[in-house]
């Protein structure tokens, strides 16, 4: 098992395997750089050996390791990226329990997984993604101060998903500008794949703005409570790609954009939550920008939760005009990257790539310079 020549290691600072064989954590954390402030990112509780469940138990576990390994590099380096996009004092990383957490997650191992954050003194900070809960962050809190986005406590900035769909409302309104020259959003149609936490109140904003919603979702119940804040029209399954739309907003899960998919869009601009939107973010986006539609990177535009967390990291009193202003700037970030991208013929997601090592680096060498 390889991480150093994993395709996805990139120059990350520190990797960390956790093993507590009473409660049964398996984890992996991984900081990719500390250099704009603390590393911080969520913890991902998924089941990496479900997918292989054709294969022998020892292989499976094999393959589950090599995959968790590969995804905890991958989306640390985003969070330096997003993070550093966003222009905040944070670093990036990332953290993963191995096991379906409804078969092995437990208050022991959440504690154990707590006390594993705490040896690290605040070089990481976790917080909540796929397979973890508010209540499952309380019980990691227990043992460490080394966790942001919770409900209570002096500099709890709270659920970080509105904040997230406020990002992504503006970061459409700034691509329809962009690509459709078209000042706001009335009259707009715009198709959402997915309306959970973040897609349901992306629905709400771009409704209000007079848009026209075409929405879609694999649980009845989120469609449903959609419709009774207004009005909506809702299709079925992988029909949410190819509606007659000016906008499609992935707020579901990844690799829906691919080289299967991609020929069947019919909307100019792709603007949503959803991480790792693309399946190859190389050949995906030059795709797209062949095909003349405008992709707003995954990482900037999904970045107003990490912009919420920011002040609780750094222990500050919470100013919410000042965060609402810093997530409003997301817009001009995107156009800046759009700009770059076009006078280049580069796709975006490469553009922000870069813009992101930059700032990394330029901010390496300067503390370099100081420490001389
Ligand atoms: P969520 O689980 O609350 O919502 C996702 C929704 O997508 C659910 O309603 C689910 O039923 C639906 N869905 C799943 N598969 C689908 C499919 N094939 N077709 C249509 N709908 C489908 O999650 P969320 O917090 O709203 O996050 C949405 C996306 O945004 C995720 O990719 C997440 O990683 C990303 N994101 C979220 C945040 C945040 O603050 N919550 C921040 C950054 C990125």
């Amino acid at each position: 098992m390889s991480v150093f020549s994993t395709r996805a290691f990139n120059k990350h600072e520190q990797v960390v395997f956790c093993s507590d064989p009473t409660s049964g954590l398996r984890a992996i954390i991984a900081i990719h750089s500390t250099v704009l402030g603390p590393a911080v990112g969520g913890c991902r509780f998924w089941d990496y050996a479900a997918i292989h469940h054709n294969a022998s138990p020892e292989l499976a576990n094999a393959r589950a390791e090599e995959d968790a390994i590969f995804d905890v590099l991958r989306l640390s380096r985003g969070m330096s990226y997003k993070n550093a996009m966003a222009g905040l004092r944070l670093g990036g990383g990332k953290s993963i329990i191995m096991g379906d957490p409804r078969k092995v997650k437990n208050p022991a191992l959440l504690r154990s997984f707590g006390a594993q954050i705490n040896r690290l003194g605040g070089r990481y900070y976790t917080a909540e993604d796929m397979g973890i809960k508010p209540q499952d962050l309380e019980l990691v809190h227990e043992q460490t101060d080394y966790v942001v986005g919770l409900e209570s406590g002096d500099f709890a900035t709270g659920d970080p998903s509105p904040h997230t769909a406020l990002g992504v409302f503006v970061g459409i309104r700034a691509a329809v500008q962009y690509k459709l020259k078209r000042e706001d959003l009335n009259g707009v149609t715009v198709a959402i794949q997915g309306v959970g936490n973040v897609g349901r109140e992306v629905a709400n904003q771009l409704r209000n703005a007079g848009a026209k919603i075409i929405i879609s979702d694999i649980v009845r119940d989120n469609i449903e409570r959609v419709l009774a804040d207004g009005e909506a029209t809702v299709v079925e399954g992988d029909q949410i790609l190819t509606v007659d739309a000016d906008v499609f907003a992935p707020c579901a899960m990844g690799g829906v954009l691919n080289s299967r998919t991609i020929p069947n869009l019919k909307a100019k601009v792709v603007a949503g939550s959803a991480n790792n939107v693309l399946d190859d973010e190389i050949s995906d986006g030059q795709e797209l920008l062949k095909r003349g539609i405008l992709y707003a990177p995954d990482y900037v535009i999904n970045a107003g939760g990490i912009i919420s967390v920011e002040t609780e990291v750094h222990k500050e009193k919470l100013d919410h005009k000042a965060r609402a202003a810093k997530i409003v700037r997301i817009g001009d970030t995107l156009k800046e990257v759009f700009a770059a991208s076009d006078s280049k013929g580069r796709p975006t997601g490469l553009i922000a790539n870069e813009i992101a090592e930059k700032r990394i680096e330029d901010e390496r060498q300067a503390m370099q310079t100081a420490a001389q």
